[in-house]
Formats: C-alpha cells, sequence, structure tokens
C-alpha cells in the first residue's frame, strides 16, 4: 500500500500525512442531502468529489467504511434555528406526506448518483431513523451541564461550552463576534443567547414530523443527527468527516461542540471541506434558484446551458478542478471538457490495438506511474492526475503512429495503470449519452444506420446520407467516412 497520503485538513488548515485510526481501515462520515428537492448540480459537485476520494482510498488497499446520512427531519429554513423544517413545509406545500417528500427525493438522488457513476456508501443512515440515539445524546449532554431545557426546547449553552472548550476551532469563528453579530429572532426567546443552538425543539401543534422525548413532542436540532449517527457506526473517534465548505459553519463546528461536550474528545482526525460549484460567478443553491438540474443538463433543457452533455461529461468537468478549488459551470468550459474526456476514451482504445516491440520504450514508464500517484496523494490533486493521463494520450498517439515503441512489460504497466485511474478511481466509465438506452441495442441500431447510409451513398443519393449524417451530428454522433468504410464516434 502506498503510505504517503497527505489530506487537507480544515481543522488544522493545512496538509497533514494521513494516518488513520486503524491501520489499513479508514472510517469515513460525509453530511448527505436534505431530501426536500431535487439535487442540483452543485450538491453533486460534493458528492462525487467524496466519491473520487472514497475510489482512491479503497485504491489504495484501504478498507474503508462510508457513512453518509439523508436528512429526513430536523432542517430548519434558516440556520438560527428559525423556520418551518424544510421536508414539512414542502409536504404542507404540495399537500403530501412528509415521507413521500422524502422517498420522492431520495429515490431522485439515488438516481443522479447512479448516473454520476458515485458509489453507494458502506451506510446511508437518516435522521429519522435515529431519534432514539439523538435522544440519549441529548440526555447526556445535559448531564454533563453543557444544555438546558426551556419549554419543552433543549438548546445547547455555546459560552458555557466555550468557557472550556474552544466553540469556533473548525470554522475560525470568534465567539465575541458571534455574540455580536447572532439575529435575536422572534419566538427565540427560549434561549438565553441567540449563539446556542437547539438539541431539541418542541413541535407545535401544526407540526407534523414529531416524536416523543422527556421534554416535549417535538424533533431533534439538525446538528445533532450526524453526531448521533457518526458516533453508532464509526465510533466516538474517527478518521474523516466531510462536506462542502457552507457546512464548516455551524452544522460542523456544532458537531464538534455536542461530541466533545459528551466525551471531551475531538471526534474527528481530518476535516475535509469541498469547494463550491457556482454558477455566473454566485453559488449554486437551492434557496436562490440559482442553480441546473442535472437532469436539465443531461437533455440540455436548461436556459443557460441548451446543449446536452452526458454525466460522464459533467463528472469529468467537475474532477478537472481540485475539489477545494470554486468552479465555475459553463457551456464553454463543458465543451472543452467534452473533447479532453473523448480523446481519453479514444486513447483507451488506441491502447488495445498496440502492439509492443522488443526495443525498450521511448517514455519513462514507472516515473509516470509514480507522478500519478503524487498527484493523488498530494490531497486528492485531480487535475494533476489528468494532466498526467494526458501526457500518457500523446505518448499512445506516438506509439500508434508507429513513430515510438512500447515494451510489453511498459505497454502492462501503461494499460494497468491508465485503467486504474480512469475506471476505478476518477470513475469514468463509458455510459452512453442516454443511460435508459442500452448499450448494445444503440450499437446495433447505429449499424443499421451506417447500412442505410452505405446503401444510399451507393445508389448516390447523398441527400438520405447528408440527412443521416447530419441528424447523427445534432445527437453528438459523428460519421466519419474513409476509404474503409464509415464509423461512427459518440462525443
Ligand atoms: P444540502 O442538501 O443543502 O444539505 O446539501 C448537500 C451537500 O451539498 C452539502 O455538503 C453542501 O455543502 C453541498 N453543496 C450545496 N451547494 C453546493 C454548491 N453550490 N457546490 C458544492 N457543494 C454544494
Ligand atoms: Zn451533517
Amino acid at each position: 500500500m502506498n503510505n504517503s497520503l497527505f489530506v487537507y485538513n480544515s481543522l488544522k488548515g493545512k496538509k497533514e500525512l494521513f494516518k488513520p485510526i486503524l491501520e489499513n481501515y479508514v472510517g469515513m462520515y460525509i453530511c448527505g442531502p436534505t431530501v426536500y428537492n431535487y439535487v442540483h448540480l452543485g450538491n453533486c459537485r460534493t458528492f462525487i468529489s467524496f466519491d473520487l476520494i472514497y475510489r482512491y482510498l479503497k485504491h489504495l488497499g484501504y478498507k474503508v467504511r462510508y457513512v453518509r446520512n439523508i436528512t429526513d427531519a430536523g432542517h430548519l429554513e434558516n440556520d438560527e434555528d428559525e423556520g418551518e423544517d424544510r421536508i414539512a413545509k414542502k409536504a404542507r406545500l404540495e399537500k403530501i406526506e412528509p415521507m413521500e417528500v422524502v422517498q420522492r427525493y431520495t429515490v431522485d438522488f439515488h438516481d443522479k448518483m447512479d448516473k454520476f457513476n458515485v458509489l453507494p456508501p458502506s451506510i446511508e443512515p437518516t435522521a429519522t431513523g435515529h431519534i432514539i440515539e439523538q435522544i440519549e445524546l441529548i440526555k447526556l449532554i445535559i448531564n454533563n451541564g453543557f444544555a438546558y431545557e426551556v419549554n419543552g426546547s433543549v438548546y445547547f449553552d455555546v459560552l458555557k461550552f466555550n468557557r472550556e472548550n474552544h466553540y469556533g476551532k473548525l470554522s475560525g469563528r470568534k465567539i465575541e463576534e458571534l455574540i455580536h453579530n447572532t439575529r435575536s429572532l422572534e419566538g427565540q426567546n427560549d434561549k438565553k443567547n441567540p449563539q446556542d443552538f437547539a438539541l431539541w425543539k418542541k413541535a407545535e401543534p401544526e407540526h407534523i414530523m414529531r416524536w416523543p422525548s422527556p421534554w416535549s413532542d417535538g424533533f431533534p436540532g439538525w446538528h445533532l443527527e450526524c453526531t448521533a449517527m457518526s458516533r453508532k457506526y464509526l465510533g466516538k473517534k474517527f478518521d474523516i468527516h466531510g462536506g462542502g465548505m457552507d457546512l464548516k459553519f455551524p452544522h460542523h463546528e456544532c458537531e464538534i461542540a455536542q461530541a466533545e461536550s459528551i466525551e471531551n474528545i475531538s471526534p474527528v482526525n481530518y476535516w475535509l471541506h469541498t469547494n463550491m460549484l457556482t454558477l455566473n460567478g454566485k453559488k449554486m443553491a437551492k434557496s436562490t434558484g440559482n442553480n441546473i438540474l442535472p437532469d436539465e443538463m443531461f437533455n440540455g433543457s436548461n436556459n443557460l446551458i441548451k446543449k446536452p452533455f452526458s454525466p460522464m461529461t459533467v463528472r469529468f468537468f467537475m474532477l478537472q478542478a481540485h475539489y477545494r478549488s470554486i468552479i465555475d459551470i459553463s457551456q464553454d468550459a463543458l465543451e472543452a471538457s467534452e473533447k479532453g474526456l473523448n480523446r481519453l476514451k479514444e486513447s483507451l482504445t488506441t491502447l488495445e490495438k498496440i502492439t509492443p516491440s522488443n526495443s525498450t520504450t521511448n517514455f519513462d514508464m514507472v516515473a509516470w506511474k509514480e507522478s500519478c500517484y503524487k498527484a493523488m496523494n498530494d490531497d486528492f490533486n485531480s487535475p494533476i492526475l489528468i494532466a498526467h493521463l494526458f501526457d500518457a494520450v500523446k505518448f499512445i498517439n506516438t506509439v500508434s503512429n508507429a513513430k515510438k515503441q512500447i515494451s510489453e512489460s511498459d505497454l502492462h504497466i501503461l494499460k494497468e495503470t491508465f485503467h486504474h485511474f480512469y475506471f476505478d478511481v476518477l470513475g469514468l466509465n463509458i455510459k452512453t449519452h442516454s443511460d435508459s438506452i442500452n448499450t448494445i441495442q444503440l450499437k446495433g441500431v447505429l449499424d443499421l444506420v451506417l447500412d442505410l447510409r452505405k446503401n444510399a451513398r451507393n445508389s448516390k443519393d447523398f441527400k438520405t446520407s447528408d440527412l443521416i449524417r447530419e441528424s447523427l451530428l445534432k445527437l453528438n454522433i459523428q460519421i466519419n467516412d474513409s476509404e474503409i468504410g464509415s464509423s461512427y464516434k459518440i462525443k
């Protein structure tokens, strides 16, 4: 196993050598979606980034327990414990059961993850499935003196916690600024201090998502579910916890405070945060409407990006940036990614046709392979890895044009490494544009269309043959005519 992996730890603000608690085992918890709406491409970016990380850890030989939750209760409309539960609100607006909302958007989320070739986690727990565990944690926090009950709700006492610990260690927020900046909202008079956060909220009579507890019929605060579920499945201290940068505060800061108030040990060794996907320079978000849905991208129905792009092109586009950099999505950038991905795909085909020679290789294959690992070992630097794959593409093309040679053993290293990184680590499969069409059927149909076009050309019916070519091109299928016949390429 290559054990020189460095990861950027948000808690320390620097890259650190990755050393799991148990040798060869990794416990990783990633905050999953709140299933009250369709996931947008920004959400998908975060889950694709952690998929890359999960895949690389597995590729290095670690046995990874990957927990990614589904938030199906407790996430209120804003971060100050105010507003309606997002799922309950959607259910009220659509006049359906909250669990119908949860089901609909969980199914959509899984479908999108599957399209993007994101591997399922080892465990996908839900907040509503862990109410008892959350209530037990609240009891412990109250017993330790870091939470108080008022009118059936329970709040975490941030000031008291900060006297003995450090609230703000992850996000860098200063308690004095928080005291100054936190709004005191109407209906929040129960809190001793506005920066305190809810562990349990008493449900108003009209609130349908409610559970019995020692304090009231109510529901847990949003931050608690992740503490409860990570402790349950990964233990009091585990290796990696991640999510988007926007979750650092308050969500992850509160998770740290909850865990430390129970056990006084830091719950997570490495905090990893992905940067945002932006659209027109602004964060893609459900709430502002500044977003694109995956389906709009796949069928080209969005006003901003009208050309359809396949899930793999979008995945590749995202992986061409480092997970900690902001990326702005645009048609030009996607078109460039589409071309790049096609070059890689073509190389895979070319690679299969190359025959080795007895002479030495004009390319340092071992150094190239090392550089691929070096890129990924440097905080999962996928853009650098992809640049190395393109170096290999250039070499593959020169060998294919018989300008350079490759030995049998180097060809083996090249194929194996290219495949490992392309398929296993970057997770780029060769799915066709429309996942609903079976590849074999599609191939059969295209072969038939090429035959018909050939007949048309033979009988000098160029109108028909051109029409076929142009129609296929509109579907991103390009026909290439050569002396030995016609072939097609799905872009
Ligand atoms: P939510 O369903 O809102 O809780 O978000 C699910 C995940 O998507 C969280 O980890 C967020 O940080 C992440 N996320 C939300 N918006 C974006 C964005 N524009 N770019 C990248 N990740 C995002
Ligand atoms: Zn979480």
